[in-house]
């Protein structure tokens, strides 16, 4: 199984490899504004389709996380924790998953 997903104009895509089990609502103070729904995923499992240059990043609390912005459109498809090998997945940058219920049977309300 294989999602595409990507910022509003396009400019930054990227593939995840395997089934979205896991979703939260990330109650950091960037996320939190935004409305962001996640999924932590190893970095194997994701593949960006598009120019690094396209995404800006933006770091805060000990820039242990990447957050990546699309440098036209402005939205955030994926941040990244390299240190811990992590990408977190926005959800709702994912149109095969974006508007719909994740089964609520496979997700927990927190990502593992
Ligand atoms: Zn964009």
């Amino acid at each position: 199984m294989i999602y595409h997903g990507s910022c509003h104009c396009g400019r930054v895509a990227f593939a995840l490899e395997g089934a979205v089990k896991t979703a939260m609502s990330c109650d950091c103070s960037l996320c939190a504004r935004k409305g962001v729904r996640l999924s932590a995923v190893s970095t194997e499992r994701f593949t960006l389709l598009t120019a690094p240059e396209a995404s800006t990043a933006y770091h805060f609390d000990g820039h242990a996380v990447v957050h990546r912005f699309c440098k036209t459109c402005g939205v955030q498809p994926y941040s990244e924790h390299v240190a811990e090998g992590v990408i977190y997945i926005n959800l709702n940058c994912i149109d095969s998953i974006y508007g719909r219920a994740i089964d609520s049977a496979s997700i927990s309300e927190r990502a593992a």
